[in-house]
């Protein structure tokens, strides 16, 4: 059986409690994630699906998440969009662990905290274009990916020697 969040990832779990075993699914969308790093930008609505199950000490959560994330190649500069896909658990115990996160007094769990959490450890902190991605010539400023420009050491073949010629008499 599904449920829908009572807001954002917040979630009833009071008929789990003391049900060894008993387990449900649970989605739902965040909405105020927002991650934003030099390259990176992650930006809600976050989709997440979630199986919740009463375990000894607590709530046990394994969720799954989606969201888009723009990316900028460090190397290269070029931008572009794609889906990260995230897993990850959580143990919501009576005591909240040390990140703050446990049973609410209203016998809810918000997964909004894992999940940014989460979020945050997999993105890449330097993300490229492609592995070998040859990046701009830091000469002329060409994207080397595409047009190798052979190097500055020599450029008396340049339609701009002519100029520089000009301007260093
Ligand atoms: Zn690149
Ligand atoms: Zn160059």
């Amino acid at each position: 059986m599904s449920r829908v969040s009572t807001g954002g990832l917040v979630f009833e779990i009071a008929d789990l409690i003391d049900h060894p075993g008993k387990e449900r699914e649970v989605s739902g969308t965040a909405d105020d994630i927002r991650i934003e790093m030099e390259d990176v930008l992650v930006e809600s609505p976050v989709g997440v699906t979630a199986r919740l199950r009463w375990v000894i000490e607590g709530i046990l959560t394994r969720f799954h998440a989606e969201a888009r994330a723009s990316m900028r190649c460090t190397r290269c500069l070029l931008e572009w969009d794609e889906t990260l896909a995230i897993d990850g658990d959580q143990l919501f115990g009576v005591e909240p662990d040390e990140d703050g996160y446990g049973l609410g007094q209203g016998m809810t769990i918000d997964l909004s905290g894992p999940v940014r959490d989460e979020l945050g450890l997999t993105l890449p902190t330097a993300p490229r274009c492609r592995g070998d991605c040859r990046g701009l010539c830091p000469v002329c400023g060409n994207d080397l990916n595409r047009d190798p420009c052979g190097g500055h050491e020599d450029d008396s073949d340049s339609p701009f020697a002519v100029l520089k010629d000009l301007f260093d008499s």
